[in-house]
């Protein structure tokens, strides 16, 4: 079975009907994304939820769509330049004239085991990390919530989403497996 989505400027409704796809997808639809005319902008979040729709297996599903949420967290970080790391400090650390580096560190808990001291980066894909924003960056204003990420807001259970928040220090697979534990569609 097949399901043309035919895309307008307007993607509203397209977001609105995600959840009805979702359930298409369960009764195993294929997703074909058609463009009405070639003034419409093509959109990547728009491809990339079409492929997660298209996606078999649960299992499959939710590394695609961590995956997708693990990138749009890393680029919001990047982009904006939030932790303002120079001579691997953070702003936060450095304002606190702290001698850790990052939220990597902490004074009871010493160095992560998943920071590699080589590249000076997290060596796994922790979402709750991704998530996780600082009290000094939270006075300036910046907030990450799961229902800011497509891919998390439209994808995932409440108690999946309670799941992104806690699993700190936790690589993508041990997330999943929690994912698979609590009943969905697909
Ligand atoms: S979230 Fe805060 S404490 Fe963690 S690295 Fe960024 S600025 Fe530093
Ligand atoms: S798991 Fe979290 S705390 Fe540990 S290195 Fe990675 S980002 Fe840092």
């Amino acid at each position: 079975m097949k399901k043309v989505i035919i895309l307008g400027n307007d993607t509203t409704i397209f977001y609105k009907k995600i959840r009805f796809y979702r359930f298409l997808k369960f009764l195993g639809y294929h997703f074909e994304l058609k463009y009405k005319d070639d003034s419409v902008k093509k959109s990547e979040e728009i491809n990339n939820i079409i492929k997660i729709l298209n996606t078999k297996g649960r299992k499959n599903t939710y590394s695609l769509i961590y995956d997708y949420a693990c990138d749009v967290l890393d680029q919001e970080f990047v982009c904006h330049n939030l932790c303002d790391f120079k001579n691997d400090r953070c702003a936060s650390k450095r304002n606190k004239n702290s001698k850790h580096h990052s939220c990597c560190e902490g004074t009871k808990r010493g160095l992560c085991k998943h920071f590699d001291k080589k590249t000076k980066r997290c060596g796994i894909k922790s979402i709750a990390c991704k998530l996780f924003v600082c009290p000094y960056l939270m006075k300036k204003g910046v907030k990450y919530r799961v229902n800011k990420v497509v891919y998390l807001k439209y994808f995932l259970s409440f108690r999946q989403k309670t799941i992104c928040y806690a699993s700190f220090f936790e690589d993508k697979d041990q997330v999943i497996k929690k994912f698979m534990n609590i009943f969905r569609w697909y």
